[in-house]
């Protein structure tokens, strides 16, 4: 329960500051952290969650709201590639075989020409997660995304890390 409420005091702390960083009346592209994705995750034992915020540009080329036809092609196409290369983005231990599952997927309109995507998922795995490291490879799959934010809990250890290159990993421990 412990471990529950602490994950969602980081996640809630996340949301807060993103608010923060964006208000409405900053000028658009100073404040607008494009190049940016933020990966909150949790891990009890063998099982966590993944919360992933990152601007929908990154991840479908624009973020106006889909209106036509296409842009809602772009967006779908987009959204399920996040879906589908989650699990080359966010690399576990091979020895834990973790299996990742789209939990949520919302796209945060949060202004006429700023949104957000905002996706979550579990993680369910054969072995403890303490004490391994876990390598992303975000640039691979979506090349507008320059720097990743992560902060995680495992057990009861708490992890932050920057993550600007492909391949770059973090030890949770
Ligand atoms: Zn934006």
């Amino acid at each position: 329960m412990f471990k529950v409420l602490l994950f969602s005091a980081i996640v809630f702390a996340a949301n807060v500051s993103s608010a923060q960083s964006e208000p409405e009346s900053a000028p658009v592209q100073k404040k607008h952290l494009h190049g940016l994705a933020t990966t909150t995750m949790g891990f009890d034992d063998k099982k966590g969650k993944i919360e992933l915020h990152v601007n929908a540009e990154a991840i479908y080329g624009f973020e106006h709201e889909a209106k036509s036809k296409k842009d809602k092609a772009r967006k779908e196409k987009g959204l399920a590639k996040l879906e589908e290369k989650i699990a080359d983005m966010i690399v576990f231990d091979k020895s834990l075989n973790c299996e990742i599952k789209k939990e949520i997927f919302e796209v945060n309109q949060e202004r006429r020409a700023h949104a957000e995507v905002i996706a979550e998922f579990s993680v369910t795995c054969t072995a403890p997660v303490a004490g391994t490291s876990v390598e992303f490879n975000f640039q691979k799959a979506f090349p507008r995304i320059k720097t990743v934010q992560v902060d995680a809990i495992v057990d009861s250890v708490q992890k932050s890390a920057e993550i600007t290159k492909n391949g770059e990993s973090l030890e949770l421990k």
